[in-house]
């Protein structure tokens, strides 16, 4: 095993190494590759789960194999029917498709009972009547060898019959085990003699009362592999010191399939949590909305926010696949979703922090009409027409009192250009009683007009803006980084962001009336959007920023 995990590690270094496997065992057989997506339905689908889907639903289409989606629900105390149902929809949803290859590891439990009595004949597995705690001393640790139980020369009569009433309800949890015979000594501590059944009277999601033993993972897992043709089992670092176990299970299975196991590295994101039990305890906690938070990093907080299933697959391909864990910067997600929304996505005005501005020469009561491109890079995505008038909102933040250097926005005597419509120079201000700016006073010049032609002089700054008369508020949701900290252990404790999510009043352009829920939109200068498809309604929009326009803040380290 040395030598084979030594080879590994060395192509681990050459690209995707898992094309070396692949080519090597197949050769001019390619497309009998045939890899699978192996959830437990005990929660819902993260990022780190996608990069495992786009692998190995990736490599089977690269070399025209099958790819199968199994469940591997083998633990009835914590899966349910509503994690199958969601994790079909999310893996349809990154644009993955199984055909006709959906499969439940609990299919196979009368096969894994019957390999399980074979092994029994074969001399290779014992009833063990010893307690979890005994279990755990006579183990051994990592340094001393484990002893035998006391009950591994049981015969093979003995073994079935007690197998047999372990199967029929006979005794109660925890009391007995089935154990493969193997090597006590082994300095592989999962090759003592591990348990590969143990009795649980609980209700399955699929099998209902009918079975009170359950096969362990490391049991099933290679099994369901086998059974199912699989040729490359594609998991997570941390089942490398399983495979020795892995192959011996196929090995004395009598199935005459042999799939091979390669691991590669987890996907750990800054910033936030990914494990499902930890998603989990969120959720309970009430500290999201749910599953499908957008702060969250599953699939659904994911498609809620508003990424798409093209930006989650181009930062699965950008971070590639290696044996050496790390953490990816979230903000390689942020930029994949920008690249993709660019020439995707209608670019409106909406106003964050409005600040009224009064254009003191626009006749009162005048309303012109002026058509906008809805994405400058995209001309397929057409032109709109806006509103304007003698008053409108710009963002706050876009004009100074006293400016400072290089500020090319609006401020007193400045002239700036209003998107899509004329210049307008600030010629006053209103305050109220304590001195806060109430409105800007600006003059426009109508030689100015946008597409006049008009080139008589240049300003600096393009503002947005909304018409005061026929903008419509809604809600917009900020979202920041859902955890604080990023430990160096992956189970160290994280705190929350108490900035993770904050709720701002908005002013939107009207030509956004009848968006769909889902649905992405530019704001212009501002960042990525999507109509939030829990909360928003026809009369109360709800916007969700998927990411800045431009990435200001800076990732923890
Ligand atoms: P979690 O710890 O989040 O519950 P898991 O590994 O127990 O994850 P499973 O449902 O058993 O979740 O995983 C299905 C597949 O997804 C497995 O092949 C697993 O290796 C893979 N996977 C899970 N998390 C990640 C991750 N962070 N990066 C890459 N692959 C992952
Ligand atoms: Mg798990």
């Amino acid at each position: 095993m040395a030598e084979e995990s030594k080879e590994m590690d060395e192509l681990a270094n050459t690209g995707n190494f898992i094309h070396n496997y692949i080519q090597q065992d197949l050769g001019e057989n390619l497309s009998r590759l045939n890899t699978r997506f192996p959830p437990e339905p005990n929660g819902y689908l993260h990022i780190g789960h996608a990069k495992s889907i786009c692998l190995n639903f990736g490599l089977a289409e690269y070399y025209g194999g099958k790819c199968n989606l199994r469940f591997d629900d083998t633990n009835p105390t914590k899966e349910d029917t509503e994690y199958v149902e969601s994790i079909k929809e999310d893996v349809k949803w990154l644009g993955f498709d199984w055909g006709d290859r959906l499969y439940f590891a609990s299919s196979y439990f009368d096969k894994f009972y019957e390999i399980a009595v074979k092994l029994i004949k074969d001399g290779k597995a014992f009833v063990c009547d010893l307690t979890p705690e005994e279990m755990k001393e006579y183990r051994g640790t990592l340094s001393t060898p484990g002893k035998n139980s006391p009950y591994r020369n049981r015969s093979v009569e003995e073994n079935l019959d007690l197998f047999t009433r372990m199967k029929n309800g006979e005794f109660a949890d925890g009391t007995r085990t089935l154990r493969a015979k193997i090597d006590m000594s082994s300095p592989n501590i999962n090759m003592r003699d591990p348990v590969i059944y143990r009795i649980a009277h609980a209700s399955h999601h699929r099998t209902g009362d009918k079975w009170c033993i359950y096969p362990m993972y490391d049991f099933a897992h290679p099994l369901e592999d086998t059974i199912e043709g699989i040729t490359h089992s594609i998991c997570t670092m941390e089942f490398e010191d399983h495979r020795p176990l892995y192959n011996w299970v196929v090995e004395n299975s009598g199935l005459a399939a042999h799939p091979r196991q390669i691991e590669f590295a987890r996907l750990g994101v800054t910033n936030t949590v990914m494990s499902k039990r930890k998603l989990r305890a969120l959720v309970e906690k009430g500290l999201v909305d749910g599953w499908d938070d957008p702060r969250m990093p599953t699939i659904c907080g994911l498609r809620r926010r508003g990424y798409t299933p093209e930006a989650i697959r181009a930062f699965c391909e950008k971070i590639g696949v290696s044996k050496a864990n790390s953490r990816v910067d979230s903000s390689l997600l942020d930029y994949c979703i920008r690249e993709d929304l660019k020439p995707k996505a209608k670019v409106v005005m909406a106003v964050l922090n409005p600040l009224k501005v009064i254009i003191d020469n626009y006749p009162e009561g005048m309303t012109e009409e002026f058509e906008i491109d809805n994405n400058p890079e995209n001309e397929a995505l057409g032109k709109r027409k806006v509103k304007f008038s003698r008053e409108i909102y710009i963002e706050k933040e876009d004009f100074m009192e006293v400016p400072v250097k290089k500020f090319f926005r609006l401020a007193p005597d400045k002239e700036v250009r209003l998107k899509g419509t004329y210049f307008v120079k600030c010629v006053g201000v209103d305050k109220d009683e304590n001195g806060n700016i109430t409105a800007v006073h600006c003059t426009y010049d109508p030689e100015t007009r946008s597409g006049s032609g008009f080139s008589g002089r240049k300003v600096k700054g393009t503002l947005h803006w909304v018409n005061a008369a026929d903008c419509i508020e809604a809600e917009a949701r900020l979202y920041d980084y859902m955890m604080l900290d990023n430990p160096d252990d992956p189970d160290g404790e994280m705190i929350m962001n108490p900035n993770s999510l904050k709720v701002s009043k908005c002013l939107v352009e009207p030509s956004i009336k009848g968006c769909e829920k889902g649905e992405k939109f530019q704001f212009m200068r501002n960042g990525y959007y999507c109509v939030d498809t829990k909360d928003s309604r026809d009369d109360a929009l709800v916007f969700n920023r998927i990411v800045p326009l431009k990435s200001s803040f800076k990732p923890a380290k």
